[in-house]
């Protein structure tokens, strides 16, 4: 624990260095000439394991109050990935030695090349879905079964959930999304996939220990013998800033830098994010255009400056995206 309260202590001290009153995130982005981006250690990219795709940009079917990229039936800040667009990048991939690919949006099966997508990239290796549920139906499903039976690498999926029943969850999803996502956690095991639940902490009390052991049962209810859950932070960008609170200015990584070994905690050190708008450093960050790293993967195998409110919550979380 000391280790942790010198390291809270030096981000405290890196607001010290704060150079301009009133500087803020976007600074960093816009470059205004007289005011400097505060200091921020530089994370290097220590293996290339994990390749994420945002199949489905921003465009999302519901518009969640704690979205960290504001997804919409709207938003067309990233567009859907083609499956033209995703082989490019699956070949590049497997030059450089990826081990597993993740599929996110918005709302990846709203992309009508998801199958496609997901029966190519499994030629190569494993590959999870982050969905919201509400369009597995039993058509679907069934489909996603015989592709998990066929493939030779393993297909996950994750459905998020944001409370324990309809009223709390759909404070946050919007009206009718638990019936929605119930019907299709019941498709589901109905084929038999036993997907991970995802719970983001807006959800209330679910990072308590009796918390979890009530989502628990509140999976088992679904159908799931075994389940599978993992709580996820908030980050408090995107639609979440508004509905929460942002980031203060002392919530930033110090530049007491960091070892291999910090480093390796970081999922920006061993995976980059394909969109249509280029190769972004992180699946949290593509709203930053400083994040976009370059046209293609090979354009981003170099370090990356951690200066991000974000990149706080990543560190003093210990958050991983992956499952
Ligand atoms: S937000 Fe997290 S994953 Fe993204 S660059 Fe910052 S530390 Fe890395």
């Amino acid at each position: 624990m000391a280790g942790y309260y010198h390291r809270i202590d030096a981000i405290r001290n890196a607001a010290n260095l704060k150079p301009v009153l009133g500087w803020r995130e976007s600074d960093s982005v816009t470059a205004i000439p007289h005011q400097q981006p505060l200091p921020a250690p530089d994370v290097p990219l220590l293996a290339l394991d994990t390749l994420w795709f945002q199949v489905a940009g921003t465009l999302c079917n519901i518009e969640c109050t704690h979205c960290f990229i504001s997804s919409s039936p709207t938003n067309r800040s990233h567009e859907m990935l083609t499956l033209a667009d995703v082989e490019i990048r699956l070949a590049e991939a497997r030059r450089l030695g990826v081990r597993d690919y993740y599929f996110t949006g918005g709302e990846p099966f709203m992309n009508r090349d998801m199958l496609a997508i997901l029966e190519t990239t499994l030629k190569q290796g494993p590959a999870t879905v982050l969905t919201n549920g509400m369009l597995l139906r039993p058509e679907l499903c069934r489909e996603l079964r015989e592709l998990f039976d066929r493939s030779e690498y393993s297909l996950d999926l994750r459905v998020s959930l944001d409370g324990f029943d309809a009223e709390s969850h759909d404070a946050i999803r919007g009206k009718g999304v638990w019936e929605r996502v119930m019907k299709g956690l019941r498709n589901l095991a109905g084929v038999g996939l036993n997907p991970v639940i995802t719970v983001t902490e807006a959800a209330e009390g679910v990072g308590s220990a009796e918390g979890r052991t009530r989502f628990l049962e509140v999976i088992r209810g679904f159908g799931f013998a075994r389940p599978r859950l993992k709580v996820l932070s908030l980050f408090r960008i995107g639609a979440e800033e508004t509905r929460s609170h942002g980031y203060e200015e002392w919530e930033r990584l110090s530049m007491d830098g960091l070892t291999p070994v910090d480093a390796a905690t970081l999922q920006c050190s061993s995976s980059r994010m394909v969109t249509s708008r280029g190769v972004y450093v992180c699946p949290i960050l593509i709203a930053e255009p400083a994040a976009r790293m370059g046209e293609t993967i090979a354009d981003t195998l170099r370090p990356f400056a951690l200066r991000y409110g974000a990149c706080h919550t990543c560190w003093v979380d210990g958050v991983n995206c992956r499952t």
